[in-house]
């Protein structure tokens, strides 16, 4: 059986909170495994890490999402810190930067953005960017700080230029894509993804968000969920044109090369 991850999904939302368990055995049971949960407040990122301690294939990311910081108390990033100790926790984040909606000035998403990324050094994990409508920032920050030593990370669901996706993975980034290039108007970012280089592209699910399009044509549920990252990932492979089979060896061998996942020897 081809087998994917999802470097990327909230199963700690509310979305999935009826049905959790089922959900995560309809990905294990599609070949989708591990699954990284991501956190976007200080309370999503404990329940991630909560997550990520009672299944074995899920592992879990702690960060403030931008859209989040100002509404964070003074004492959450501290907490955040404590938390990215804890067991199974692989990468800190989301973090980065969003002008698309206004939630929260820009100079305090990038002083965020910076701590994230300063974190990650000092846990030797790598950091989740968001980058929404900011993509100039968000890389003039990457290269700042690039000069303090190399970045290990990931533009996840990306969305932006070639030229922006070309100045991330010459800093070292990873480019990952979510079901936004499935969709029909979509046809410039499937020609970004034709062109990330092999060894640099990821894939993940963003779930409960951005459904692929098979799914949704299917008259299915709107909710998203890790069993669906094939949809995204087959449709990739096309784009590419490699097969299934090694598209998913390559973003297979691309996420346990970034993300210090320890599940290889457990059974299924
Ligand atoms: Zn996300």
């Amino acid at each position: 059986m081809t087998v994917w991850i999802d470097t990327h999904c909230h199963l700690n939302e509310e979305a999935f909170s009826p049905d959790l368990n089922e959900v995560v055995e309809r990905a294990v049971a599609a070949g989708v495994r591990p699954m990284l949960v991501v956190g976007c407040t200080l309370a999503s990122s404990r329940r991630a890490v909560e997550l990520a301690s009672q299944f074995p294939s899920l592992y879990a990311a702690v960060g403030i999402q931008p859209n989040y910081v100002a509404e964070a108390q003074p004492g959450d990033f501290v907490e955040i810190e404590e938390l990215s100790r804890q067991p199974k926790v692989v990468a800190i984040g989301e973090t980065g930067l969003d002008r698309y909606w206004d939630f929260a000035p820009i100079d305090l998403q990038r002083e965020y953005f910076v701590r994230h990324i300063e974190l990650s050094r000092a846990r030797s994990l790598p950091f989740i960017v968001h980058c929404r409508e900011a993509e100039a920032d968000t890389v003039a920050v990457l290269r700042e700080q690039a000069q303090q030593g190399p970045l290990q990370g990931v533009m996840h669901s990306f969305s932006g230029d070639l030229e922006t996706a070309r100045a991330c993975w010459e800093l070292g980034l990873y480019v990952s894509f979510a079901g936004m290039v499935t969709f029909k108007r979509n046809d410039s970012l499937r020609q970004v993804a034709k062109v990330v280089p092999a060894d640099r592209i990821l894939v993940e699910t963003d779930s409960p968000y951005l459904l692929p399009s098979p799914v949704k044509n299917d008259k299915g549920p709107k909710r998203n969920e890790p069993a669906h990252v094939r949809y995204t990932a087959n449709h990739l492979a096309e784009v590419r044109g490699v097969s299934q089979e090694e598209f998913a060896a390559q973003t297979t061998a691309n996420a346990r090369r970034l993300f210090p996942f320890d599940d290889v020897h457990l059974p299924g």
